[in-house]
C-alpha cells in the first residue's frame, strides 16, 4: 500500500538544523535557525512567560475544555490590540475579524483557504525572495501564486521599481503579500517613503493586502515601531488581513500561538467573515490550543508583566543587534573583500548575506557554519564567542 512512497526532499530549512545537529564539531555554529538563542547559544524563555505559566497553574477557575473555533476571546481582543493600537477606529467600530490560530503558519493557511474560498483572488504575489513557505501554503489552498521583485543584488536592497511595476500590472483583487518588518530572508524593509508608494499602487489598482507579522517588536525592540505599516494601511480605511505569530516576540515557538485578524469595511461583514473563517477551522483542526493563547492574554492583561516582558523584548532584540555591528567589525578587520555594510543596515533576526550557493556550502563543509544555500544566516546563532570564527568562515568562503 505504502511501498511506492519516495522519500520527500528535506525542508531546506529544517534540513539544515537536522545536519547541524548530527555534526560532532566542536566549533560548529548554527545560522540557519530561526529561533533566538542566547549569548550562550542556549533557547530563552522569557521571565514574563514563566511568570504567567505559574499563574495558570495557581488559578483554579481554569480547566482544559475545548476553545471555541475562533479561540480565546480576551487573547484576540489583546492580540488586536497589540497589533492595530490602543486607539485604533477599526477595533472600536468592531470590524476587525479575529481568529486565533495555530501561529503565523497556521494563520496563513487559515487565510489562504478563507481567500480561496470566498473571494478567489485571480493571483496571490509573494516577494522575491520569501520565506519558502509562503509559496506552498497558497499554493496548497489552490490559489495561483506570482513573485514580485524585492531584492536587487547589486545594491543589495530593495527593487522597489521592479516592485512597483508588477504590482501596478497586478489584476484587480489580487493578493498582495508584504512583510511587515524584518522582511525574511533579506533583512530590508521599505523605507516609510516606498511603503507610501506601495500603498498608492495597492490603493489604485484596488489589490489586497495581507501582511505578515512574525517579527513585531523583534525587528527594532520596539513594538509600536515594528508595527508602522499594517497601522497605517488600516487607519487609513484599508480592507486587509494579517497573520500575526507570536512565536519570536514572546518567544512561544512550540505553544503555536498566533492570530488571523481579516480588517473589514464594517461590523456586519466582520462577523460574516469571521463565521466564515471559523468554518475553514472547523473543517481543519475544528479549534486551536489553549495554553500559549492563555500565556499570551495573562502578559498582555496585566501592564507590570507587559512592560517586563517589553524590557526583555528590547534586550533580545539589542543582542541581535549588537552581534551585526560584531561581525561587520570583524569583516573588516579581516579585509574581507567588498562592501559589507548591509550586515547593519539589514534588520531582524536574519541577514542575506551576498555570498553565492558555492560559498555557503564552503561555510558548511569546510567551518561547519550551517546557513541556508542562498546566503541567509541567523544573526541569532552569532555571539560573543563565536562571531570571530564566523568571520574567518566567511573571508575563506569568499577567497575560496
Ligand atoms: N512568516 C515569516 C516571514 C516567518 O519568518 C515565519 C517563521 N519563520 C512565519 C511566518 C511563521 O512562523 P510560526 O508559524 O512559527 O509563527
Amino acid at each position: 500500500v505504502f511501498g511506492h512512497i519516495k522519500l520527500a526532499p528535506p525542508d531546506p530549512i529544517l534540513g539544515t538544523a537536522e545536519a547541524f545537529k548530527k555534526d560532532t564539531h566542536a566549533d560548529k555554529v548554527n545560522l540557519g535557525v530561526g529561533a533566538y538563542r542566547t549569548d550562550e547559544a542556549k533557547p530563552y524563555i522569557f521571565k514574563a512567560v514563566k511568570e504567567a505559566e505559574k499563574r495558570i497553574l495557581a488559578d483554579p477557575t481554569l480547566n482544559k475544555e475545548y476553545l471555541p473555533m475562533r479561540g480565546l476571546d480576551s487573547f484576540n481582543s489583546l492580540a488586536r490590540e497589540l497589533l492595530l493600537g490602543k486607539g485604533c477606529a477599526a477595533i472600536a467600530e468592531n470590524r476587525v475579524a479575529t481568529i486565533q490560530c495555530i501561529s503565523g503558519t497556521g494563520s496563513l493557511r487559515v487565510g489562504a483557504e478563507f481567500l480561496k474560498v470566498n473571494v478567489n483572488p485571480p493571483a496571490v504575489y509573494v516577494s522575491s525572495p520569501t520565506w519558502g513557505n509562503h509559496l506552498t501554503i497558497f499554493k496548497k489552498a489552490g490559489c495561483i501564486v506570482r513573485e514580485y521583485p524585492y531584492w536587487k543584488p547589486e545594491t543589495r536592497g530593495i527593487d522597489i521599481e521592479g516592485m512597483l511595476n508588477t504590482l501596478s500590472s497586478a489584476p484587480i483583487g489580487a493578493v498582495i503579500l508584504l512583510h511587515v518588518c524584518a522582511h525574511n530572508p533579506t533583512g530590508v524593509d521599505p523605507t516609510p517613503q516606498q511603503w507610501d508608494q506601495i500603498q498608492n499602487v495597492i490603493t489604485q489598482k484596488r489589490l489586497i493586502p495581507y501582511f505578515d507579522s512574525a517579527y513585531q517588536g523583534f525587528a527594532s525592540g520596539d513594538l509600536e515601531r515594528d508595527a508602522y505599516v499594517v497601522r497605517k494601511f488600516v487607519n487609513e480605511g484599508s480592507q486587509c488581513l494579517v497573520s500575526q505569530s507570536f512565536a519570536k516576540n514572546m518567544g512561544l515557538y512550540g505553544e503555536r500561538i498566533g492570530a488571523l485578524h481579516i480588517i473589514c469595511r464594517n461590523k456586519v461583514t466582520a462577523e460574516h467573515v469571521l463565521s466564515q473563517a471559523e468554518i475553514v477551522v472547523r473543517q481543519m483542526y475544528s479549534n486551536p490550543p489553549l495554553h500559549g493563547a492563555l500565556i499570551a492574554s495573562v502578559i498582555l492583561a496585566d501592564p507590570a508583566l507587559t512592560q517586563s516582558w517589553k524590557v526583555e523584548l528590547k534586550a533580545i532584540s539589542e543582542r541581535i543587534i549588537q552581534m551585526r555591528v560584531r561581525l561587520l567589525e570583524e569583516l573588516i578587520k579581516l579585509k574581507v573583500p567588498g562592501d559589507w555594510t548591509h550586515i547593519t543596515s539589514q534588520i531582524g533576526m536574519f541577514s542575506y548575506t551576498g555570498l553565492t550557493s558555492q560559498q555557503c556550502e564552503n561555510m558548511i563543509n569546510k567551518w561547519h557554519c550551517y546557513m541556508l544555500k542562498n546566503g541567509r544566516i541567523s544573526m541569532s546563532g552569532i555571539n560573543t564567542k563565536n562571531v570571530a570564527y564566523v568571520a574567518r568562515a566567511i573571508k575563506h568562503s569568499v577567497d575560496h
